[in-house]
């Protein structure tokens, strides 16, 4: 969870469109040749005649297109026909009781939607779509999260929720498949926040915070001469540093958010993870056995099986948690 760092950010509005094109199509006429805008003329055959290699590599690519397509349409009857138990996965993962089988029906078609992108666009301009997605169906759209690529590096992490900034961070390497798993994860996280925003006192959550920023500047080794939590309290949180950081998570909260029992458990919860945190480039096992980690680990899973999607994730965490999971 870093606090500054040279990220690089992809606009989220995607378009479907081949932006290399460099004519439109109203410019360019059936048989090959191109309107001049200025003189309004047809000034011939401008565009490169496709070799027969190059036909047969777009045609090829076309009809696995249609091929994906179609399959992708009867993904999505199936999971119409069984709408109950998705509309549940929905309300469980995205910690949404109101969501009614017509929400489910919407959702469903949005995900197809975004599937749509990822046979014909790239697999940032699916991770795009996906994420405006995933941050309407957690909640969380009126907190203005963003999504953010950072270059690959060292770390073990694939993605990362960072709650002083309001930002969701994606290695930039990764598949679209992926993309899938790390926005839904790092999603929960944020609506783990939110949960403590609104299930906690002014002073509870400004703890939690501060302990968050302790951790985060000592990963990104910015506290090197600072010797202890204390110190760190004294020197760094000065109340208008910490009303700066605190802007974005604070936004997260809801206009009129249910509390109930089971949401100050769950905030509480987290609340409690967050202050024994331990990244998992730091400490595998702490971090595997972490409650926000196992919670938000839940999430991505349930959406991998409802979707089927980069579901070598499933045996990847059974096998993790033979190694790290303690109970
Ligand atoms: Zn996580």
């Amino acid at each position: 969870m870093p606090i500054n760092t040279d990220y690089y950010v992809v606009p989220v509005g995607i378009s479907t469109e081949n932006s290399n094109n460099p004519k439109q199509a109203s410019d360019v006429c059936s048989n090959n040749l191109v309107r001049n805008p200025e003189t309004d003329e047809l000034v011939g055959k401008s565009r490169k005649k496709l070799s027969f290699k190059e036909m047969l590599t777009s045609s090829l690519k076309k009809s696995i297109q249609k091929h994906e397509i179609e399959k992708l349409g009867e993904k999505y009857a199936d999971l119409i026909t069984r709408l109950p138990e998705v509309q549940k996965t929905f309300q469980t993962v995205f910690m949404r009781d109101d969501l009614t089988e017509h929400d489910t029906l919407n959702i469903l078609q949005e995900y197809h939607k975004t599937e749509l992108i990822k046979i014909k666009g790239t697999p940032e301009e699916y991770a795009s779509a996906l994420f405006n997605l995933a941050v309407k169906n957690y909640g969380l759209e009126h907190a203005g999260i963003k999504l953010e690529f950072e270059p690959p590096n060292n770390s073990k992490a694939a993605g990362g929720w960072t709650a002083n900034m309001g930002t969701v961070t994606c290695k930039s390497n990764k598949s679209a498949d992926e993309y899938f798993t790390i926005i839904h994860h790092e999603l929960r996280h944020a609506k783990q926040t939110q949960a403590v925003v609104e299930n906690s006192s002014d002073e509870e959550y400004k703890d939690y915070f501060k302990r968050l920023c302790y951790r985060c500047a000592k990963n990104d080794g910015h506290v090197k001469n600072i010797n202890s939590y204390e110190e760190f309290e004294q020197r760094i949180l000065t109340p208008d540093f910490l009303k700066i950081v605190m802007k974005p998570s604070k936004k997260l909260a809801r206009k009129n958010p249910q509390i109930t029992e089971e949401t100050k458990e769950f905030a509480m919860r987290m609340l409690e993870a967050e202050k024994n945190y331990t990244d998992c480039d730091t400490d595998m096992a702490a971090y595997w056995n972490a409650d926000n980690e196992k919670d938000a680990r839940f999430a991505e899973i349930e959406m991998v099986k409802l979707f089927g999607i980069n579901k070598s994730r499933i045996n990847y965490y059974n096998d993790m948690d033979k190694k790290y999971l303690i109970n």
